[in-house]
C-alpha cells in the first residue's frame, strides 16, 4: 500500500514508530505535514498538493491531528476522503470526538458509564449545578482543556462555588463532574485498534495528585482490564465512529466510566508500559481494512 501519515512532525515517537512500522510490513509510507497541504477542492478532480506535488495514488491516511490543529487537520482529510483513500480514522469522527461535551452526549446516549456529570452555561445556579452530581467533593473541568490542565478537585461545596465562579469570570465553558474518589488518581488508557483492545494500561498519578496524565508526572504499567472495560472501551470507539482510539476510563464503584475518547492517541506511553507493538497493529488494520489492489485514483 502507499500510505501518507497526517503529521507535523516526523520526529515524534508516534511519528517514527508508525513510519517504521509500515515500512517494516512492506509498504510506501511517508509522513506530510497537512498544515503544508494545500488542496483543489473545486474542480471534478479532488486534489491535494504538497509542496508543489500532487499527492496521487495514496490508499490510505493515518491523520495524526493535533488538538489545536483540528480544523484544518480533518479538512484535509476529509479532502482525502474525497480523493476515495481509506483514512484510518474519518474526518468527522475526529471532529466528534474533539467535542469533549458531545462525546459524552454520544456515549450517554449508547448507555455507557459516565461519572454523572453538569453542563451549564449561566452562573446564574451554581447551587443547582452543584446539586445535579450529588455535591462535593466535585471536579470541575474547562472544556477545552487537555493533558489534566484545567481540570480541579473541590474539596467542599464551598470551593466548588468559588471555583465554578471563577471560571464563569473568565466566560469558559466547564464541565462539573461527580469525583471518583475510589479510582484513586489512576486511569486506564484502553488502546482500541479495529474493535479490538490491543493494548492497556495504567496510568497512577503522582503522590498527592488525583490526575494521573503522565505530562503532570504520572507513572504508567500494563494492565489487565476486565471483560466489562474492555467492552465499554470498543463501544465507545465504536460509537465515536473511531476505528483507531484512546479510550480513558475510572474504575469506579458504578463500573468503569469514560473519561474521555482520544483520536490520535500517543504510542510512546502504551508501548512503553506494555511492550505491544501498536504501531503495528495499526498498519495491519489497515491492510485488512484498505481495499486492495485499488490506489483508487480517481484523476485518472
Ligand atoms: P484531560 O483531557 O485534560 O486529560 P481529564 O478529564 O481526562 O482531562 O482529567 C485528567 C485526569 O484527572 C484523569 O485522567 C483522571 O485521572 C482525573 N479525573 C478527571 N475527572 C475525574 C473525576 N470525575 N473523578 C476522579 N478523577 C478524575
Ligand atoms: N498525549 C498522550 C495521549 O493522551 C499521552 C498518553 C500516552 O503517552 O500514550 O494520548
Amino acid at each position: 500500500m502507499k500510505i501518507a501519515i497526517l503529521s507535523r512532525d516526523g520526529g515524534l515517537y508516534s511519528t517514527r514508530r508508525l513510519r517504521d512500522a509500515a515500512r517494516q510490513r512492506g509498504h510506501e509510507v511517508r509522513v506530510v505535514d497537512y498544515l503544508r497541504c494545500y488542496m483543489d477542492i473545486t474542480s471534478h478532480r479532488p486534489r491535494v498538493l504538497y509542496q508543489g506535488e500532487d499527492l496521487v495514488g495514496m490508499d490510505a491516511v493515518i491523520p495524526r491531528i493535533g488538538a489545536s490543529q483540528t480544523f484544518y487537520g480533518t479538512a484535509v482529510v476529509r479532502q482525502f476522503e474525497m480523493m476515495g483513500v481509506f483514512p484510518c480514522n474519518e474526518s468527522q469522527a475526529i471532529s466528534r470526538s474533539r467535542d469533549k461535551l458531545r462525546c459524552l452526549q454520544l456515549l450517554s446516549r449508547a448507555g455507557i458509564g459516565l461519572p454523572v456529570t453538569g453542563f451549564s452555561n449561566s452562573a446564574k445556579d451554581i447551587g443547582g449545578l452543584i446539586d445535579l452530581v450529588g455535591g462535593a467533593p466535585l471536579v470541575v473541568k474547562l472544556l477545552e482543556g487537555t493533558q489534566g490542565v484545567g481540570v480541579v478537585l473541590a474539596e467542599n461545596r464551598k470551593a466548588a462555588e468559588a471555583v465554578i465562579e471563577a471560571f464563569r469570570g473568565l466566560n469558559a465553558n466547564i464541565l462539573v463532574q461527580e469525583y471518583i474518589k475510589e479510582a484513586g488518581g489512576a486511569d486506564l488508557r484502553c488502546f482500541v485498534v479495529g474493535g479490538r483492545v490491543v493494548a492497556s494500561m495504567k496510568r497512577q498519578g503522582a503522590e498527592g495528585e488525583f490526575r494521573s496524565n503522565l505530562h503532570r508526572g504520572g507513572r504508567a504499567e500494563k494492565v489487565k482490564l476486565t471483560p466489562e472495560e474492555r467492552s465499554t472501551a470498543v463501544r465507545s470507539a465504536k460509537e465515536m465512529g473511531l476505528n483507531v482510539a484512546g479510550v480513558d476510563l475510572l474504575r469506579s464503584n458504578h463500573g468503569p466510566v469514560v473519561m474521555e475518547v482520544n483520536s490520535s492517541p500517543g504510542l510512546e506511553g502504551i508501548e512503553g508500559a506494555t511492550n505491544v507493538d501498536v504501531a503495528g497493529k495499526i498498519i495491519e488494520y489497515l491492510e485488512k481494512a484498505v481495499p486492495t489492489g485499488n490506489a483508487k485514483d480517481k484523476s485518472k
